[in-house]
């Protein structure tokens, strides 16, 4: 019996992978899509973007209602929280997304395939499912969206209920009294804040000497100073060297080992030091792919691999480990594959930290553009000096415009405050249209609003803030 035959096989149904696949089909490839996991949408719509942003929503309503709300003038007696409901709203969530790319795939006319996908060379890929005969399909193309996989580090032994990765702390059953957060990382200060919000003690430690060390400096040492005031506890320069799960008789706990200090105990631990490109089996020897030092598949500007006719895309590659990175990427692959043009401007990928206050930042830091010898001017405005920041009662933090010292041309921004996720967006399409700071500032933004924060940033890059 010959073997289904498509001009276009995409393994991995991440934002990646299904996205790339429902744009082949729109531009009118013949599709199928392999996914090993019985959910679609990947890490983000599973394990990842979603259900952490649905726990976050859930734990900062909770605190609102609780420490929040007095200052409103509105007193709420009986708060109780009810875990098992806010973690079924979450489940809820995802089924639904999950289950609408389903639809969507029906609806493109892309053929799902429920298994493991392992190249084979010469346009062949193999689909193994549990219980099932392995099959063979055919391509003229494959798309590698594989994705990323947590990392863990020597001497820690995920029982993946006690001590975990991600996936384990978006589930615990009840609130940790003592959660040991290893990594302040953007995982680690989410899901930290979730467990923080619902009641725990939560301790971060972190190798380096500051949280999120990628990020533009002002903006993470701000954030620590914010969460340390919240109740998040952090011990910087810490070597964790190991962790384990204790029980004796009915008593469960977790002691967390680290160089030249005393061992943590706690009851529930969060591993959160990075993920790694996922390319488990799939058979890249067979079409002579090699990875990188970190496991990367390396790929040329159309995301070509080293194998022709294979291509590959998302957290598998370089680049910010981010759903919409992997979502651009998978549109500019196919169409690159049918038009010849396919492009991501990677200076304009925003990227948002969901804690209480957001953390947003795209383009340039401060750090990158001084290390690169570009000449920059820089403008910030802080959101106590806006009139709707202090109807939401959301004082804290800036927003910071770099632009070009010699053009004003917009090379980044970083916003730290409420709704900064939401912010960086008009800075993040300046960036795409080339705009300048003073563009941003002759534009209109509408009164009162968090917007006019982004106005006034950019006007005080030329010292011609209004409010402040
Ligand atoms: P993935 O989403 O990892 O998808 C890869 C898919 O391939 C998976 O479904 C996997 O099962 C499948 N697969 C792998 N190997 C095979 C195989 N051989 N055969 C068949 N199928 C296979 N990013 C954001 O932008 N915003 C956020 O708020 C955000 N929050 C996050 C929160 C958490 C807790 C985590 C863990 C991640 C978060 N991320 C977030 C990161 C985001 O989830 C990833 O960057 C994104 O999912 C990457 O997309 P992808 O398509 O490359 O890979
Ligand atoms: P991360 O790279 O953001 O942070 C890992 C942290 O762990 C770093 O601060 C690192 O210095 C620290 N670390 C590494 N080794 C350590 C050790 N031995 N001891 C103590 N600390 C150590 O990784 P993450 O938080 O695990 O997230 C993984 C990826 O998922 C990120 O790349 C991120 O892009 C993506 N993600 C994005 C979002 C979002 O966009 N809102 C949310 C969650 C995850």
């Amino acid at each position: 019996m010959s073997s289904a035959h498509y001009d276009l096989v995409v393994i991995g149904a991440g934002p990646g992978g299904y996205v790339a696949s429902i744009r082949a089909a729109q531009l009118g490839l013949k599709v199928a899509c392999i996914e090993k996991e019985k959910a679609l949408g990947g890490t983000c719509l599973r394990v990842g973007c979603i259900p952490s942003k649905a726990l976050l929503e859930s734990s900062e309503r909770y605190e609102e209602v609780k420490k929040h709300y007095a200052v409103h003038g509105i007193d709420v007696l009986g708060v109780e929280l009810k875990l098992d409901k806010m973690l079924a709203r979450k489940d809820k969530i995802v089924k639904t997304l999950t289950s609408g790319i389903g639809y969507l795939f029906k609806k493109n006319k892309i053929t799902r395939y429920e298994g493991h996908g392992t190249l084979l060379g010469d346009g062949r890929v193999q689909v193994n499912r549990e219980g099932a005969d392995s099959e063979e399909i055919t391509a003229d193309k494959i798309l590698i969206a594989t994705g990323s996989v947590p990392a863990n580090l020597p001497n820690i032994d995920w029982d993946r209920e006690y001590i975990g990765g991600s996936t384990t702390a978006l589930s615990f059953n009840e609130v940790p009294k003592h959660l040991v957060v290893i990594g302040a990382g953007v995982i680690g200060l989410e899901l930290g804040s979730v467990w923080a919000r619902l009641g725990a003690q939560v301790t971060v430690l972190e190798y380096m000497d500051i949280a999120m060390p990628g990020m533009d400096k002002e903006l993470s040492a701000e954030a620590v100073k914010i969460f340390k005031r919240q109740g998040l506890q952090f011990e910087f320069g810490v070597k964790v060297t190991g962790a384990r799960v204790e029980r004796s008789g009915d008593a469960v706990s977790c002691v967390v080992e680290r160089e030249g200090g005393e061992p943590i105990n706690c009851d529930r631990v969060l591993v959160s030091v990075g993920r790694r490109p996922n390319t488990e089996a799939l058979g890249l020897e067979t079409v002579g792919i090699e990875t990188d030092r970190r496991g990367c598949i390396q790929v040329d500007e159309h995301f070509r691999t080293a194998a022709a006719n294979v291509y590959a895309i998302g957290d598998v590659i370089p680049g910010p480990m981010l759903a919409h990175k992997a979502e651009e990427e998978g549109v500019a692959c196919v169409e690159g594959m049918v038009t010849g043009y396919g492009h991501v401007n990677y200076d304009a990928i925003p990227s948002v930290v969901y804690t209480h206050p957001e953390i947003a930042s795209v383009g340039k830091s401060e750090e990158e553009l001084s290390a690169a010898g570009v000449p920059f001017k820089k403008g910030s405005f802080p959101f106590k000096a806006n009139g709707r920041a202090m109807a939401l009662e959301a004082k804290d933090g800036f927003v910071k415009i770099l632009a070009h010292a010699e053009t004003d041309r917009v090379l980044g921004a970083h916003i730290i405050g409420a709704r900064a996720g939401d912010l960086i967006a008009e800075v993040a399409v300046a960036v795409e249209f080339g705009a300048s700071s003073e563009d941003i500032g002759r534009s209109s933004h509408a009164h009162p609003t968090l917007a006019e924060i982004v106005k006034e940033a950019a006007l005080s890059v030329e010292g011609r803030a209004i409010n402040f």
